[in-house]
Formats: C-alpha cells, sequence, structure tokens
C-alpha cells in the first residue's frame, strides 16, 4: 500500500515539473499530419483505383477511387440482318471503348407478283429454294389471270377488280383462294418486293404507245397502295420456241432470237426507264443462255417453262437478281434438274445477271 502511493506521488511531480518548466523547446509541440494527395492508380470502368495521401513525417494512407462503371451509348446496327443471316447491332462504352453485341434476327422475305402463268413459273419453285439457301420466314403470293397484260393489270386495279386467282405460300405447298383485287392482296402484308409480270403479248409487241403504255401509271398506283417500303421489280419473260404456234411467235416467223432481240431491246427502252421501277429480274435471258447448252426443251408446251429445269432457273434468277440471295452454294434440285443441270443453272443465272440483255455462251 505505501509503495503504491510513492509512485504516484513521483509521478504527479514529475509532471508538475516538466509543464512548469522555463524554457520548454518548440519542437516538443505536437506533431499535425499534413497529407499531400495524389492518385496513384487511376479508376477504369471496371476496376477501383487509389488515392495516396502523404505527411512529410512518412505516415501514409490510402483511399479506394470507386470504378466508374461502363458509360454506354445507344445500340446501333453494325451489320444489318438479311433474308437469310441474322444481323449484328453494337454498343460501345464512351470511356473505354469496350463492345457489346447482340443478334438481329434474320428478316422475313415477303414477296408479291401481279402476274399471270409466267408468275406462276416463276416463283413455283421458290419456296423451297429459299427454305434450302436458308430463309426462314416467307410468304410468296401471286396474283394470277391468264395472259394478263401490263394493260390490264391497270384497268383492274383502277377498277379495283377481284378478278385474280391468289396463290399463296408461306414455305410450304400452295394454297390457291379466288377472288382478289391487286390492293387487297398488296394491303394483307408488308411486302419487301413486289413484282410485275408481263404478258407474252407485251413481250413481243414491244411498243411503248401499246404493249407499255401504261406501266409507269400502274407502277404508281402500286406504290401508292405498298407505300414505300416495297421495291418494286419487273420480271422480263422468256421467249417461246421456235416452232410454237402462239401469234407471236408467228409473227417473227419462227425467229427466236429476233423475239428475244425485241423483248430485251424494249425492256431497255419501255421498262427500264419507267420511274419507280427498281429491278428488272432477267429471267429470259437466264433461259436463253441455258439454250446454248441445254438440248432438251426448257418449255413443256413449247411456251411455257419446264417444271423442272425451266422453272428452277426462273426461281434462282428471282431470289438472286431481285431479292439479293446468293444461289451460288445452292445443293437442293428440283425433281428432274440433274447435277449437271444444276450447275449450267448457276452459270447461266450469274452470266444473266451479270449481263442482263445479251445472251451468253454458255
Ligand atoms: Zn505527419
Ligand atoms: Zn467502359
Amino acid at each position: 500500500m505505501k509503495k503504491a502511493l510513492t509512485f504516484a506521488l513521483i509521478t504527479v511531480m514529475s509532471f508538475f515539473l516538466i509543464s512548469c518548466g522555463a524554457d520548454v523547446p518548440a519542437e516538443t509541440t505536437a506533431h499535425v499530419h499534413s497529407y499531400a494527395s495524389e492518385v496513384t492508380k487511376n479508376a477504369t470502368c471496371t476496376e477501383d483505383g487509389v488515392t495516396t495521401f502523404t505527411c512529410s513525417c512518412g505516415e501514409i494512407y490510402t483511399e479506394v477511387i470507386e470504378a466508374m462503371g461502363h458509360s454506354w451509348g445507344e445500340w446501333a446496327e453494325k451489320t444489318a440482318a438479311s433474308f437469310v443471316a441474322d444481323g449484328v447491332e453494337a454498343m460501345a462504352c464512351a470511356n473505354c471503348g469496350e463492345e457489346q453485341t447482340r443478334a438481329l434476327d434474320q428478316k422475313p422475305l415477303k414477296v408479291l407478283f401481279i402476274g399471270n402463268s409466267f408468275a406462276v413459273d416463276t416463283t413455283d419453285h421458290a419456296p423451297r429454294m429459299a427454305k434450302e439457301l436458308g430463309v426462314k420466314e416467307m410468304k410468296f403470293g401471286v396474283l394470277y389471270i391468264g395472259g394478263c397484260s401490263i394493260n390490264k393489270h391497270y384497268a383492274n386495279m383502277i377498277g379495283k377488280k377481284a378478278d385474280y386467282t391468289y396463290y399463296l405460300s408461306r414455305g410450304g405447298a400452295w394454297t390457291t383462294t379466288e377472288g382478289y383485287s391487286v390492293q387487297r392482296a398488296i394491303e394483307e402484308d408488308d411486302w419487301d418486293y413486289i413484282c410485275i409480270q408481263h404478258g407474252t403479248g407485251d413481250g413481243s409487241r414491244y411498243t411503248q404507245s401499246t404493249s407499255y403504255a401504261n406501266l409507269g401509271r400502274l407502277v404508281k398506283l402500286v406504290k401508292q397502295a405498298a407505300g414505300d417500303r416495297a421495291i418494286i421489280a419487273f420480271n422480263m419473260a422468256w421467249v417461246m420456241e421456235p416452232d410454237s404456234t402462239h401469234k407471236e411467235m408467228q409473227s417473227y416467223g419462227g425467229d427466236q432470237l429476233k423475239m428475244y432481240e425485241n423483248l430485251t431491246a424494249t425492256t431497255q427502252s419501255c421498262v427500264a426507264t419507267v420511274e419507280g421501277i427498281d429491278i428488272v429480274i432477267p429471267t429470259g435471258t437466264t433461259v436463253q443462255n441455258a439454250r446454248t447448252v441445254v438440248k432438251r426443251l426448257l418449255t413443256r408446251d413449247k411456251f411455257h417453262l419446264s417444271k423442272d429445269l425451266g422453272r428452277y432457273m426462273a426461281a434462282m434468277t428471282m431470289l438472286e437478281a431481285m431479292c439479293g440471295i446468293e444461289t451460288d452454294g445452292l445443293t437442293w434440285r428440283a425433281s428432274g434438274v440433274s447435277a449437271a443441270d444444276l450447275e449450267i443453272a448457276k452459270k447461266a443465272v450469274n452470266s444473266a445477271i451479270a449481263e442482263p440483255y445479251k445472251i451468253t455462251q454458255q
């Protein structure tokens, strides 16, 4: 007990002596840290940074700078979706440039023909062929009146005549409905392509004042009904066999090449020049190209295309020339189309697209 008291007393006395000392040096006042700060690691979008605080006495501490997080912009199309492949859209960070991507669904293909039996020939194999080329969703519509000319299509539109048979395929079998008007078919969907089909009379009489006099007005009416979305095409048909008894061939005295020359000349002067026609499908040239090597007839009645190679080539020409679907990779063959025919078809189609109004020796 006594020992403890003595210790307390010494402690108190010591304190008194120091506090009251006459010459207390300034250096002994308490040191107050004064820190300089420096960012020693920058924060990024995804990683924290560090600020380091240093005092002259050597004391150091750090603070975390929180990661900034990405600063994403808007989604923007990088690769457009096509009829056969998904597209890509991307979004980039304004800070670090990192990119996120996501798929854009491939587009459904929607094609409408305002036509006749030549339109049926051209589209018959198209749904199956399109599927084989990678189109997942599709709609092919064909407005049909036998032998229907441009002038008659025009009069039908003016009169809103429900005189057409309407063939429709959504990738499978064709269905048939009677009593359609052009307006009704156009209004039933947002068509990617609307293709106008001329008849044989239009194709071989070849004067703007008669056969194609109303083509510009017809195109205008179609565009009014369809809106801006649809691309307007014209399918240049093929010429018949030299020994066809059809009166149009008779007027050429059985000269198939003369008929073809007239067809291409008027297509260039009276069709391709019409405002609003975006694409001319050179089906007639594909057929004529193939005729330079194929010995059998490509027509079934010297006039309409054969159901095998004739129709097959027409569908190929239409899908590639109008819809922009590359057909070089096609391996599917319609019944009656041989492996050799497939190669002939590809060459005839490619040549026709490269030279739409000229026969190319295959
Ligand atoms: Zn300090
Ligand atoms: Zn970023």
